[in-house]
């Protein structure tokens, strides 16, 4: 018997989780993309891009898929996502699970000073000018017209557009990786004294933490948003093990 299984993905490790299980001979695996990035990196299995048209829209095409799991691997602060497809697995009587990357916690050094939104984050830049540089993500960089006084570097994906309507901003596209040496170097080049982020946790943006922290750089960290409660796993590996429990317990039991 095949297992339709689908990804909500958009984030590497959901790129990963879908080529391991694209990998089994019984799973018929689907990855969906928001369709936002202009030129998304070869995901190796099947996808789908687009929205899905809110909850009701996913819980439809759960059912007219014939769809066995839904598996959440977005990113930690696409909220609306991660909402609806609780909602629609509810709907379409569909089992759930759901990749959750820890977040980062501040350690020794670190100069933090956590908020709950983007709009937060541009405000207690204060005042003063500041060299401020943002790796944000492009959707979120306009809260920053409200604080047009500081100078920025605006670091994305895909350009920026329309631009920042400030006097004063760089851009830069470049897609992570990051290493901390690189990180360091920039911030330093280009004389930034605070670094605004997301918790996104994982490694591969996390070099630019790790290099404010050995540069005493501040960092305006925005915390993440509330997500659904559902059964997940901190690792492709753990969901990896956890989709198969799910999808085989006579096979895991040894009945
Ligand atoms: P969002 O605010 O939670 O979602 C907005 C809408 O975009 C959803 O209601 C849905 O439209 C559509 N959508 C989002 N993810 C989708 C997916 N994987 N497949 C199909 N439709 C999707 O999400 P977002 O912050 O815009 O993020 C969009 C995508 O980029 C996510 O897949 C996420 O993993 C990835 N990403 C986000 C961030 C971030 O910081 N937010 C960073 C890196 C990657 P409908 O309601 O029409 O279905």
């Amino acid at each position: 018997m095949t297992h339709r299984i689908l990804i909500l993905g958009g984030t590497t490790e959901a790129r990963q989780l879908a080529g391991k299980l694209a990998a089994r001979p019984d799973f018929s695996v689907m990855l969906s993309l928001a369709g936002r990035t202009e030129s998304p990196l070869a995901q190796g299995v099947p996808v789908r891009s687009g929205g899905f048209g809110g909850a009701d829209g996913l819980a439809a095409y759960l059912s007219e898929t014939g769809t066995g799991v839904l598996i959440d691997a977005t990113h930690p602060y696409a909220a609306q996502i991660s909402a609806n497809a609780e909602a629609a697995a509810r709907k379409a009587g569909v089992p759930i699970l759901a990749l959750r990357r820890p977040g980062w916690e501040a350690v020794k050094g670190d100069r933090w000073l956590e908020v709950h939104s983007v709009a937060e984050a541009a405000r207690v830049l204060g005042e003063m000018p500041r060299r401020v540089f943002l790796a944000l993500g492009r959707q979120e960089v306009a809260a920053f017209e409200a604080a047009p006084q500081h100078h920025y570097l605006i670091r994305s994906v895909d350009p920026v557009e329309p631009r920042l309507a400030v006097p004063d901003a760089d851009y830069l596209l470049a897609r992570g990786p990051f290493r901390e040496t690189d990180e360091a170097a920039l911030l330093q080049q280009q004389r930034i004294d605070v670094v605004v982020s997301k918790n996104s946790g994982g490694g591969a943006t996390y070099g630019k933490i790790a290099a404010a922290r050995a540069l005493g750089v501040d960092v305006i960290m925005v915390r993440r948003p509330e997500l659904p409660r559902v059964p997940a796993a901190e690792s492709v590996e753990a969901l990896f093990a956890m989709v198969g429990h799910f999808l085989e317990p006579d096979a895991e039991r040894g009945v």
